[in-house]
């Protein structure tokens, strides 16, 4: 490792790092903050009554035709209130650098994105609200079985299905890499199906890596903006890293633990539901769809208790990922460097405080994940000098 590389890793973060993701933190909380009042005041008011009975006049009456409206005219109305922080965060990218997107794009995959969550939004409702309807005693654990299946599936379908209505994917064309890869896999004793090269460059600065799909659409795809700006052996140590998580198979296991979380938030939803029916006769029945906001409330709730731990869990991962990078890679020393190139280049914080790490964090501290890497070669050069 070079003196260059230990003065990076040693120095604090520049004030703009800093003050970039204090904004963009805050920009969370009051992302997340507005939703919970929105939610608070639909239930409170009893506007989601009147949001129900409009939806029933529209709807003709019908039951699914009048579920379909209301969960549109609640997401458009959710997404009107978040319009302006997103519009906010959108121009917190251009003010530090970190994106090139023209405000049309931006303007456009806002727009898809909507129309994205809203054929999703409505398929989950209408399947949700079937069960409640048919199997109220049972459809908190019904429910959660059909999820997890649908889950599964969106899994597997996203890296074909949802990714390419938002960014152009290719084939890697680079030989080198390829081999290198092959190489890396053959001595995993495994096969990756595919490597692709994810156009980001259009409207990011920042660089990016992962592993996505299930099964035949497993696949590790690799951002432009770090296939142009990173040596061979850099990337040789993120894919390294990638296919780490696929050795472990760590898509797999995060399934099985968003099983346990959803599981236990629909018990809650059950609970909170039955609760607000029989109790507080703020609705006459479980599948009255003007309790929609109260379901949401609970996942809303669920996720943010749980979200430390699932983060946590998350680190564990990728720290085990990172250990499979420096068995598999010749030298530590690309894979430092990369970590310090996308530190600098995604604006990120090397030493958040331990606090932001442990509950907003899914990856660990670029400091952390250099000091580990340093650390991985001390017993190796100490046995090298022995020989
Ligand atoms: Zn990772």
């Amino acid at each position: 490792m070079s003196a260059a590389e230990v003065t990076i890793t040693g120095q604090p973060d520049t004030p703009e790092a800093q003050r970039y993701n204090r904004i963009r933190r805050w920009l969370g909380i009051a992302d997340f903050a507005s939703g919970f009042a929105l939610l608070i005041v639909l239930l409170l008011t009893q506007w989601t009554g009147s949001l129900r009975d409009l939806a029933y006049r529209a709807g003709f009456q019908n039951y699914t035709v009048a579920l379909v409206l209301y969960v549109v005219m609640f997401m458009m109305i959710a997404k009107l209130i978040g319009m302006g922080l997103d519009f906010y965060g959108f121009r917190l990218e251009h003010s530090f650098h970190l994106s090139n997107q023209k405000l049309r794009g931006w303007i456009w995959d806002q727009v898809k994105g909507f129309l994205v969550s809203v054929v999703l939004g409505t398929i989950v409702a209408i399947v949700l609200y079937s069960i409640i309807r048919e199997f109220s005693e049972h459809w908190w654990l019904i429910s959660w079985a059909v999820f997890l299946g649908l889950f599964i599936l969106m899994a597997q379908i996203a890296p074909v299905v949802l990714f390419p209505i938002f960014y152009k994917f290719e084939p890697l064309q680079n030989d080198d890499l390829k081999k290198r890869l092959v190489n890396l896999s053959e001595r995993a004793g495994t096969k990756v199906r595919g490597v692709y090269k994810w156009h980001l460059s259009e409207k990011s600065k920042k660089a990016n890596a992962a592993l996505t799909g299930l099964g035949n659409t497993r696949r590790i795809i690799l951002a432009d903006t770090l296939l142009d700006n990173y040596s061979p052996e850099e990337i040789e140590a993120v894919l390294a890293h990638e296919l780490g998580h696929h050795v472990h198979k760590h898509i797999l296991k995060s399934i099985g633990v968003q099983a346990g979380v959803t599981l236990l938030g629909f018990w809650t939803a059950d609970f909170v539901l039955h609760y607000a029916v029989d109790r507080l006769h703020m609705f006459e029945t479980l599948s009255d769809f003007a309790n929609m906001p109260l379901l949401v409330l609970v996942a809303t709730l669920v996720s943010l208790l749980l979200m430390p731990a699932l983060n946590a869990y998350s680190r564990f991962n990728e720290r085990q990922a990172d250990r499979y990078a420096f068995r598999s890679i010749p030298s530590v020393t690309p894979f430092i460097s990369s970590m310090n190139k996308l530190a600098s280049q995604n604006l990120a914080e090397r030493k958040p405080s331990r606090f932001v790490e442990w509950f907003f964090h899914s990856h660990p501290a670029i400091s952390r994940r250099v000091e580990a890497a340093e650390a991985w070669t001390k017993p190796q050069a100490a046995a090298a000098s022995h020989s």
